[in-house]
């Protein structure tokens, strides 16, 4: 067996992540969504290309590999257990434990991994509304999931996921009181990109960049099971 380094595992679940988000995954992709330098990146899929983990096309497009995507949603399925232990054992806020999990879910062994879902019981997604349920954006629009950007003027919706790599972008929501399960109406999309929406007993005003980054699904869509 290959020996997986935590820097790989990392690239692999991005990518994985990536496509999950719609995204084209190019090298540009993973500098933003990993925070690490383009030179980087394109040592770090020589390693992979090599391993037999991903492919990348003359058009630049990285595939994960079927190999490459077993890794990766392992690794997946490992970081939510991971914020899920946060949040429900140990009562960390929602929007706290992403960058936790990212330190945590490499040292998570197979019992452990066999234990936490023992403890916590399964469930397919982690506390962003996020998981291996939703692994394209077809997916996604299959279980009724709509952007926010979308969303229908007059209707009321139900946050189903949000982007999860921003700790600003999540305590800002947070802050806002946009958090998964949280409903909320579409009062009127604005001339200037804005969404105005109706949540709870107040009206919040949200721009494209951070309404983009939200998923819901119709308040009355009978498919939709609770995921939070
Ligand atoms: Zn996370
Ligand atoms: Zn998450």
């Amino acid at each position: 067996m290959t020996t997986i380094t935590i820097s790989k595992e990392d690239y692999l679940k991005a990518i994985a992540e990536a496509e999950a988000e719609g995204q084209t995954v190019i090298s540009a992709t993973l500098a933003h969504w990993l925070s690490v330098t383009r030179p980087a990146v394109t040592f770090a899929l020589k390693r992979l290309t090599k391993d037999g983990l991903v492919t990348v096309k003359a058009d630049g497009i990285i595939r994960l590999t079927s190999q490459g995507r077993d890794i990766a949603e392992r690794t997946i399925v490992r970081h939510h257990l991971i914020e899920r232990m946060l949040t429900e054992i140990f009562g960390m806020a929602w929007y706290e434990v992403h960058d936790e999990a990212e330190r945590l879910e490499h040292a998570v062994s197979p019992a452990f991994e066999k234990k936490l879902i023992e403890r916590l019981g399964h469930k397919d997604t982690c506390p962003h509304g996020n998981g291996l349920a939703f692994r394209s954006v077809a997916e996604r629009r299959k279980k009724g999931l709509v952007l926010l950007t979308e969303a229908a003027t007059g209707a009321e919706y139900k946050v189903a996921s949000v982007y999860e790599r921003d700790r600003k972008l999540l305590e800002f929501f947070e802050k806002e009181g946009i958090r998964p399960g949280a409903r909320l109406g579409v009062k009127t999309k604005n001339y200037d990109g804005t969404i105005t929406l109706t949540l709870g007993k107040g009206q919040i005003r949200l721009g494209a960049a951070a309404a983009e980054k939200i998923w819901v699904v119709k308040a009355c869509f009978p498919k939709f099971v609770n995921y939070n």
